[in-house]
């Protein structure tokens, strides 16, 4: 590709934020959620103050960041983006705060991993656009209350459980974010290729979207694999044929399991005869962090219901066993 193309970098990040709808009529699928959003970012509009603060929940993957920027651009207003993990002293978050202009977004990704101090001074500024500045130690130390601008904070999480009830209260907008329906996938994956000027067939922007997992980003990023293929193997347009050649040479297979969910599957039943076993030591069969497992495979496989987390470790499912073409060892073979 050329400087134009937004691929050219091929960077992960790049390419993503290169796909970004940037306007709600843009943002296929979840459909209650945009409507919901949309009329709260219209009465705002409409009475000329930025909106209540947000709170998304829902799986990586699915438009939590994509929506937090939809709302600055419809707002007409800047976006500044931090997490919780980066935010680890009180005084990390004053300077974000007192640094945001009028109306401004803030994006606070893994809201629920920030530390208590900095919660404790967000509260106040949702509440009542102020921070208490501490100045001193000790006895002699002194609060100083420091005006901030009126912001929208747009606060993002994988489970809106993960929160302290006092601070979920503080949003004036919850929306839990669904995985997605093949329908708005196949309209993600047009649009994406349409974007890189890449001529795909119906049938395989379908084939692309049904191995997603329901997730956008999963959705996009196979995209690109597709059509790498069909740039070096093919004449750099995407049929079915195409589609299911660069899936299968990417191991990624009819259900959307990839190496890995293959991997943990298999060792859980060649290895461990179904379990039940631990996450660690499932983790070492097959040369991977816990981490890795438990937040990438395990998910998916539990949602397909191939694997269940049982208090005494993980165990295969009767159709976990029957998609790798495995028998479990009490049941007959015939
Ligand atoms: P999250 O913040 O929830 O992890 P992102 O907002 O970063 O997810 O979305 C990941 C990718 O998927 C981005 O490239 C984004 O453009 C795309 N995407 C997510 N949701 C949608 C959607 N509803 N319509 C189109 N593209 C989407």
């Amino acid at each position: 590709g050329g400087a134009l193309d937004p691929w050219a970098d091929q960077s992960e990040s790049a390419a993503e934020a290169a796909l970004r709808p940037k306007q709600l009529a843009d943002f296929a699928g979840q459909s209650r959620v945009a409507d919901q959003l949309g009329l709260v970012l219209d009465a705002a509009r409409h009475r000329d103050t930025p909106p209540d603060h947000v709170l998304l929940s829902g799986p990586p993957g699915l438009g939590k960041t994509t929506l937090a920027m939809i709302i600055a651009e419809e707002m007409g207003a800047p976006i500044r983006i931090s997490s919780g993990p980066a935010i680890q002293h009180a005084g990390d978050l004053a300077a974000i705060l007192s640094g945001l202009v009028e109306g401004e977004v803030f994006f606070l990704d893994e809201i629920h991993r920030m530390s208590r101090p900095a919660e404790e001074m967000l509260y106040l500024a949702m509440e009542d656009f102020r921070v208490d500045i501490v100045v001193g130690k000790g006895p002699g130390a002194t609060a100083i209350p420091l005006d901030i601008p009126r912001f929208t904070l747009v606060g993002a999480t994988t489970r809106a459980g993960l929160l302290p009830g006092p601070l979920r209260d503080r949003f004036g907008f919850t929306a839990q974010l669904d995985y997605y329906e093949q329908p708005a996938l196949e309209r993600i994956v047009h649009r994406s290729a349409g974007l890189v000027g890449l001529q795909i067939d119906a049938d395989a922007a379908a084939e692309i979207a049904s191995r997603s997992r329901g997730t956008p980003r999963i959705a996009n990023r196979l995209l690109r694999r597709v059509r790498d293929y069909a740039q070096v193997r093919g004449d750099g347009s995407v049929d079915l044929t195409v589609a299911r050649a660069a899936l299968t040479l990417y191991e990624v297979d009819e259900l959307g399991l990839d190496r890995l969910d293959r991997s943990v599957l298999e060792a859980l039943c060649g290895k461990f005869e179904g379990g039940p076993v631990g996450v660690t030591t499932l983790a070492m069969a097959v040369a991977e962090e816990a981490e890795t497992i438990e937040e990438v495979a395990e998910p998916f496989l539990i949602r397909l219901g191939f694997l269940q987390r049982t208090p005494r470790g993980r165990v295969a499912t009767a159709a976990g066993w029957a998609h790798i073409g495995m028998v479990p060892p009490d049941m007959p073979s015939n």
